[in-house]
């Protein structure tokens, strides 16, 4: 049994950040007792095409929307960092930096649950943290189930209650359900090339940050 609460690690490309990655993270923090949730920008992300924004963007805005967020903390190491952003290159440096005993939770949104299998050493992950998939519209999370490496990885390691989060350190897989927010940085950015009102679909201040820097004023590349 540990004794340190579990910490939360809520990972993206945030081009920009928006309610819907707040959202997901106040969820996760609340109902799987998480002791603080650590957002980690993207700096070059492997999986998709690089993002438009520069990485110091990005992390600015992430700061921004977080500040005064009890609970909340944001890693700037991937964003400093030259290398490519691999996921469990991040997990081996936290548990170095926080210890073998710490229950780590891996939050993530059921899309990104669904190309686990794509990520490098995606395996090694189960023995870094646990993985905690929320609900978001448009994805079936028991797609996981059929078919696929990621079947092969998933039943045993499901697990329906969340105390295990605190009881082991890493190992399992917690599906939890969250308010559907239909909310995505592709949809903010197509909006804001197109001069339309993005208002309360992220904070205010990314909002401002935004349009001091100019950012998304231009179409940019789809994601
Ligand atoms: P893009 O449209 O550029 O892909 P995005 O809105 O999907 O951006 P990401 O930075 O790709 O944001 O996502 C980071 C994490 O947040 C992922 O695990 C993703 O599943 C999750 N996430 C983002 N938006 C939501 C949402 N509205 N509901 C639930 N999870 C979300
Ligand atoms: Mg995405």
């Amino acid at each position: 049994m540990s004794t340190q609460s579990a910490l939360g690690l809520l990972g993206g490309t945030f081009d920009p950040i928006h309610h819907g990655h707040l959202r997901l993270g106040i969820e996760a923090r609340q109902r799987l007792g998480l002791g603080a949730v650590r957002l980690i920008p993207a700096g070059q992300p492997p999986h998709r095409a690089r993002p438009g924004t520069p990485a110091e963007h990005r992390l600015a805005m992430t700061e921004l929307a977080t500040c005064g967020l009890p609970g909340f903390e944001v890693d700037p190491a991937e964003v400093l960092s030259q290398q490519t952003s691999y996921t469990v290159a991040t997990l081996e440096r936290l548990r170095k930096e926080l210890g073998a005993m710490r229950p780590l939770v891996l939050i993530l949104g059921a899309d990104a649950f669904l190309g686990l299998a794509g990520w490098h050493r995606w395996r090694e992950l189960f023995g870094l943290a646990h993985i905690a998939v929320a609900t978001r519209p448009g994805y079936v999370l028991a797609d996981a189930l059929y078919g696929g490496e990621l079947a092969e990885e998933c039943p045993q390691r499901l697990a329906q209650d969340v105390r295990i989060l605190q009881s082991e350190p890493a190992g399992a897989i917690v599906p939890f359900t969250i308010p559907s927010l239909e909310i995505s940085a592709t949809l903010i950015r197509h909006a804001l090339a197109h001069d339309e009102d993005a208002r309360f679909l992220l904070p205010p201040a990314v909002l401002d940050y935004i349009q001091a820097h100019h950012l998304y004023s231009h179409l940019p590349r789809t994601a």
